[in-house]
């Protein structure tokens, strides 16, 4: 299942296509990454990967204008191991009768631009793993809303839910809009180290997402949580309380953002002020709109009808917590 002879003496090449229909959101995402950062990872100074090339438009320091060398050598088998990096929603090029909706770089010969599902086509038989960064790329994102006119859709409904990189590896989503840069560039590392045989397999939940990045809620780890239990909920701007009734969907919603914080641990949408809109999910947008309203008032209800019964057990606790202890009589 891992591709156990590879060597010291191998390079290990990503090549990042941001062809697709995006905002190139989740590039400037992993400019922001700390832990690791992106510059950490390409310049080895993470101890135990081997040695990496990264083929990305936002970086590529080696070959300049090349860039597109490395995918034709890809093409013809001449770089193995690699790992393909997505980058936006990938449209279907067969619902008009000419043009195209997005290519990534040119046919050498024709001129003409090559699209990102014919690169798809090309590379992902031959990739050891398939990574598709941002909910664009993982599930459509905003260019699949309703209406659609590109046909826009995820890598794992492109290349289908079963399919298998050449080391076993399903397609790894690491959506949000964008991804979260930790959230990228840590499951890169993951990839790296599987690929170099020195982890096991990924783990992966139903929406092919990392299992530990994306098994709790937003509300889980939000730093208003305790104003949710109390019931005390904004009304508008400048408060530091639950946010549910002014739209936000944490409670329902997989995402870290709000304990691992957004840039070096500081930030993370509702802790300053922001609503989840549940950018992380399958379906979005289209599921979490109208954004702005409160979106699972139900939820409040009855909370609100206990609040008066935690109030007093709190009270109760915290009386009992300043009260001197009796001491036991001594005989
Ligand atoms: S702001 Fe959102 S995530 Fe935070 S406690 Fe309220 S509902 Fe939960
Ligand atoms: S907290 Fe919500 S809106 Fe913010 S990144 Fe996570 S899913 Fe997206």
């Amino acid at each position: 299942m891992l591709p156990t002879d590879f060597g010291d003496d191998r390079v290990l090449h990503i090549l990042w296509m941001n062809g697709g229909l995006s905002c190139d959101g989740e590039s400037v995402s992993l400019t922001a990454a700390t832990q690791p950062s992106i510059e950490e990872i390409v310049l080895g100074a993470l101890p135990g990967l081997p040695p990496i090339e990264l083929h990305w438009p936002y970086l590529d320091y080696q070959n300049g204008p090349d860039l597109m060398t490395w995918w034709h050598r890809a093409e013809r088998g001449e770089l193995d191991p690699f790992i393909l990096v997505v980058e936006g929603s990938v449209p279907d090029e067969r619902n008009k009768p000419e043009g195209y909706w997005s290519g990534f770089g040119n046919d050498p010969v024709t001129g003409q631009p090559i699209t990102v599902s014919e690169w798809l086509d090309r590379l992902a038989p031959r990739a050891t793993a398939v990574v598709a960064v941002g909910t664009c790329a993982a599930y459509g994102g905003i260019h699949a809303m309703a209406g659609n006119p590109t046909g826009a859709m995820g890598v794992p409904d492109y290349l289908g839910r079963e399919w298998r990189s050449t080391a076993g590896v399903p397609v790894v989503c690491v959506p949000g809009c964008p991804t979260h840069p930790d959230n990228l560039s840590e499951t890169l590392v993951y990839l790296l180290n599987q690929v170099a045989g020195q982890a096991p397999m990924i783990p992966l939940d139903e929406e092919l997402r990392p299992r530990w990045l994306f098994e709790a809620t937003v509300h889980s780890g939000c730093d208003r949580a305790s104003y949710y239990d109390q019931s005390d909920f904004v009304a508008g701007p400048g408060s530091s309380a639950c946010l549910v009734k002014i739209g936000c969907w944490g409670q329902v919603v997989r995402c870290n953002v709000a304990k691992r914080g957004w840039i070096n641990g500081v930030g993370g949408c509702p802790n300053v002020g922001g609503i989840c809109i549940g950018c992380t999910m399958p379906g979005f947008p289209d599921k979490f709109q109208p954004f702005m309203e409160n979106p699972v008032g139900a939820a409040t209800g009855p909370v609100t009808a206990f609040v008066p019964l935690v109030q007093t057990l709190r009270g109760f606790t915290v009386r009992v917590g300043m009260e001197p202890v009796d001491e036991p009589a001594r005989s």
